[in-house]
């Protein structure tokens, strides 16, 4: 069974506008960083207006993360000894988790997810200095490359959650799982907002890259393969998977330095010391982070207390985990397909009465919130009765299923087409004003002028009549039974009027 739903990265990001916005600070901030020349000063400035941010800046100078002999008590003072830029980077990165971090209690774990992004700011920080290729955004970018997943998951919640549980089920890679049901990955996502964001190339370009260094440009690769490298970091401290993706770091960091065993250890469990310093400065929870050789040995004396041998129970585990993992993506299946009768029709395969209505209701609240226009079009096929009585019932179906068809094909994911009943349809056009709605609705209904259904040796043409309306909350609110009338109505005049064609209530 394969489900998958592809829509454009465009789509999906002209709604971000409907994105929580950076917070005016970090936009200042990102100014500042675009500046070829900037001073102390404006920086300083800035900083001025959030005290608690030239706290937290402090804090991360005096914390052993920097290592330095004497205590850094001004903003002037960090600035001589980390540097201009660097501190404007920390500035950025601080203003920007505060301004998106949500103390949600949702099924999407944000605390987790800060968290991660920490870890990886921290780990590369520290992977470039050993590398001696630290820049002064070397913290900021590995702390919002993953900032395409927080989007995707705002823009459509329900459908990163089948992101997240398809990962866990099928166990492929986030981007893959992230591809079959977005069309596009959080790479893509991240970069562009970042994009869109104003922050500088150096910054959006290589988050683009970080999980397929192969196709990285040359000119990125540094920056990327420290990404990539800081991402196994977070996920061995914060995965599923800690013990595989500690090897792969372990050979990854031999390959590019001359480190031991034991120093690569050690190494890993600095890493976590830090980031627990720092996690504190983000206002987020350690939790029971610990370094990665503190759990090796935790775990170590868990089972030294079962009293089994070392291959009994790695047979066991292995036996368990395979049936875990077999029972996990039979779960997922049963899941997506209880999901799809839910909320599909099934002759048609077009969304269900009851999920158009849901839809209307959520499309009406967004749009309400954010000043977006929606767009209803209602079909209904033309003197379709006569189809039914002149060759069956049966094979009327196959029209129905042949019009659907083309309403599928033709309208984008964004939108909802829905059958609304017996011969009719709806198609829900969020922030599509009546210009576009009305192209598409004349595209549709060329579309079912032309097409011919071979019914045995016969061949049947029908037609569709349309009601199309548009919502503007700006110019005052209406229900959704007002909304839905108008179409109606809208749909009525086309049939008064001639059928197979389209009629206009605003
Ligand atoms: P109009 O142009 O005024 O819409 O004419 P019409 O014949 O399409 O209108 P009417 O609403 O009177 O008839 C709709 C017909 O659609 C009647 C009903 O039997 C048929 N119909 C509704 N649901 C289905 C279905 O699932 N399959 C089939 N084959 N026919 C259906
Ligand atoms: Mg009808
Ligand atoms: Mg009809």
């Amino acid at each position: 069974m394969s489900i998958t739903k592809v829509g454009s990265l465009d789509s999906l990001l002209k709604g971000v506008a409907t994105l929580p916005s950076l917070p005016a600070i970090a936009l200042r901030i990102i100014q500042e960083i675009k500046k070829d020349k900037s001073s102390l000063n404006d920086l300083a400035n800035i900083i001025s207006y959030d005290p608690a941010l030239t706290a937290k800046i402090l804090r991360i100078a005096n914390s052993s993360f920097y290592a330095l002999p004497y205590k850094v008590d001004s903003i002037e003072r960090a600035v001589h000894i980390l540097g201009l830029e660097a501190l404007k980077n920390i500035a950025l990165s601080f203003a920007i988790v505060k301004g998106l971090k949500r103390n949600l209690v949702d099924e999407f774990d944000h605390e987790l997810f800060w968290k991660r992004s920490i870890t990886s700011a921290v780990s590369a920080e520290m992977i470039a200095s050993k590398l001696n290729v630290k820049r002064e955004d070397t913290f900021v970018t590995p702390l919002l490359m993953d900032i395409g997943v927080l989007v995707m998951y705002l823009m459509r919640p329900d459908d990163y959650l089948r992101v997240i549980n398809k990962k866990r089920a099928t166990n492929m890679p986030t981007c893959e799982s992230e591809v079959s049901i977005y069309g596009f990955d959080h790479q893509d996502v991240g970069s562009e907002i970042l994009k869109k964001w104003g922050l500088p190339e150096s910054i959006y370009l290589p988050i683009a890259y970080h999980h397929k260094k192969k196709d990285c440009p040359p000119g990125l690769k540094n920056m990327a393969d420290i990404l990539m490298l800081s991402d196994i970091v977070s996920s061995v401290y914060h995965g599923s998977k800690s013990s595989k993706k500690f090897g792969e770091l372990k050979q990854l960091l031999q390959d590019r330095l001359d480190m031991t065993d034991m120093e690569v250890s050690e190494f890993v469990d600095l890493i976590a010391d830090k980031t627990v310093e720092i996690l504190t400065s983000f206002e987020l929870d350690a939790g029971d982070m610990k370094p990665y050789s503190q759990i090796l040995q935790d775990a170590n004396e868990e089972l030294g207390k079962l009293n089994l041998s070392y291959e009994q129970l790695v047979m066991e585990l292995k036996q368990a985990k395979e049936m875990a993992e077999k029972l996990a993506v039979e779960a997922w299946e049963v899941k997506e397909r209880l999901r799809e009768v839910a909320i599909k029709d099934g002759l048609t395969n077009l969304y269900n009465h009851r999920h158009f209505q849901d839809t209307m209701d959520k499309e009406i609240v967004r749009g309400e919130r954010y000043s977006h226009v929606l767009s209803l079009i209602m079909i209904d096929i033309d003197y379709f009765k006569k189809i039914n009585d002149t060759y069956g019932h049966a094979q009327g179906d196959i029209v129905l299923r042949a019009i659907a068809d083309i309403f599928e094909q033709t309208v984008r994911k964004p939108d909802t087409t829905a059958r609304y009943g017996g011969e009719e349809f709806a198609i829900i056009l969020p922030e599509t004003d009546i210009k576009g709605t009305i192209t598409l609705a004349e595209r549709l209904r060329q579309l079912v002028e032309k097409l011919e259904v071979k019914l045995g040796d016969k061949i049947v043409k029908v037609t569709i009549s349309m009601g199309v309306t548009t919502y503007d909350p700006a110019r005052g609110r209406r229900t959704k039974a007002a909304i839905i009338d108008a179409a109606d109505k809208a749909l009525y005049n086309s049939k008064k009027t001639g059928r197979n064609k389209l009629s206009i209530v605003m």
